[in-house]
């Protein structure tokens, strides 16, 4: 296998602590070498072993791609005029997300596919590598299973959310509406999924909705992660924690016993501040759940609604400032913290063996996420080893 090296890394993150200082697994003036599309080694620049072919990043930062574990990108249509209202004065309910099933529903495949891949590679020039995206713009069962199966020929992390809002066709009825959602839905859906989701939350689905909706999945081999606790407190993050869910995503409202229960379990509190930031609401507080010892990713929750960013760079800045984390711990949770989310172990990291998706940045240091806020830093970004275009 040809080998490649990349050197004159300024501050490699590996997050691979047998490999470097601290957490991060940190390098000064340091390289890497790929094989066969995964990390083969990493150290000092001055003890790089022969390679085939040498790359050189002057001295930029190399960091893990970001694993962005909560999107929805599968849908079409705008929704600018009620950004524009809100920021203006007006509350956001979580009924503005049937503006974006009416629109989705009368897009074509191609349509919604090519509005999926703008996204897609919009995220990867900005060092997103992993992408989880879902349904959930569709609510029935022709229209959540096109999505999934669109989904599926980008992505292996595609979500089912028939239960993202009960469907307006069901207004008067949402037992019948969960009863589709657990039963004929769940058929179609089940085969181009590895992720069952709930927006567990007034106005959406409650503690037992959101209960008969997980199981049912489960059930049928898919995994739960819940919407949880966004706008108000509620049930959803004990039942994600009761149900080993991947991830409690939003997690802004919680009281003691919900950190608690994240600090022990394996579930991933996922924080998505594109979404307090969109709605003017009030920050997660991620040093709280640090401090607990919950383990914590940062995602964009992109989606025409309520967080229309794809950039991580941009969450993290925004964890840095507003939610108590350190920019080391806002890159650990952007990147490890996010394939925890995912149950994944060859991503979110740089260690040998681990898949080298990884970004080159026009920035000595990842600190740079945050010092320099808003500032298109990614230089160049690699999947398993190889260039995805450079500017
Ligand atoms: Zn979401």
């Amino acid at each position: 296998m040809p080998t490649t090296s990349i050197t004159n890394i300024g501050t490699l993150v590996t997050n691979a602590p047998e490999l470097g200082e601290g957490p991060l697994g940190l390098v000064e003036n340091a390289a890497l070498v790929i094989e066969d599309g995964k990390i083969a080694w990493a150290g000092p620049t001055a003890r790089t072993p022969p390679t085939d072919t040498t790359h050189d990043a002057r001295g930029g930062a190399v960091i893990p791609g970001f694993v962005d574990s909560h999107s929805h990108l599968v849908f079409a249509g705008d929704r600018t005029a009620e950004f524009n209202a809100r920021m203006s004065g007006r509350g956001y309910s979580a009924g503005g997300i049937r503006t974006t099933v009416a629109a989705t529903r009368a897009a074509t495949d191609a349509e919604l596919e090519r509005n999926l891949v703008r996204h897609l590679s919009e995220a990867l020039r900005q060092g997103t590598t992993t992408f989880e995206t879902k349904s959930g713009y569709g609510l029935t069962t022709h229209d959540e299973e096109r999505a999934l199966r669109i989904a599926a020929a980008h992505t292996d992390e595609v979500t089912y959310l028939g239960a993202h809002i009960v469907s307006p066709d069901y207004a008067e009825d949402p037992a019948a509406y969960v009863e589709l959602v657990t039963g004929e839905m769940l058929d179609a859906c089940a085969p181009h999924a590895r992720w069952i989701d709930v927006f567990c939350e007034k106005g959406a689905f409650d503690g037992d909705q959101a209960r008969a909706v997980l199981t049912a999945g489960r059930a049928r081999g898919l995994h739960p992660r819940v919407h949880a606790n966004q706008l108000s407190y509620g049930p959803g993050v004990q039942l994600a924690v009761e149900l080993d869910a991947a991830s409690a995503d939003h997690c802004t409202h919680l009281t003691d016993a919900d950190v608690d229960a994240l600090a022990n379990s394996d579930t991933v509190a996922t924080l998505l501040p594109g979404a307090e930031f969109s709605t003017r609401a009030q920050w997660p507080d991620a040093r709280r759940l640090l401090d607990a010892g919950a383990t914590v990713a940062l995602s964009t929750d992109c989606n025409p609604g309520s967080s229309f960013t794809s950039s991580v760079p941009f969450c993290i800045a925004l964890a840095v400032r507003d939610m108590g984390m350190t920019p080391d711990e806002a890159l650990w949770s952007a990147t490890a913290g996010g394939a925890k989310a995912l149950r994944r172990t060859d991503v979110g990291h740089l260690g040998v063996g681990a898949r080298a998706d990884l970004a080159i940045l026009d920035a000595p240091s990842h600190v740079h996420f945050a010092y320099r806020p808003g500032v298109p830093l990614v230089r160049e970004v690699r999947r398993a080893g190889k260039p995805q275009g450079a500017r």
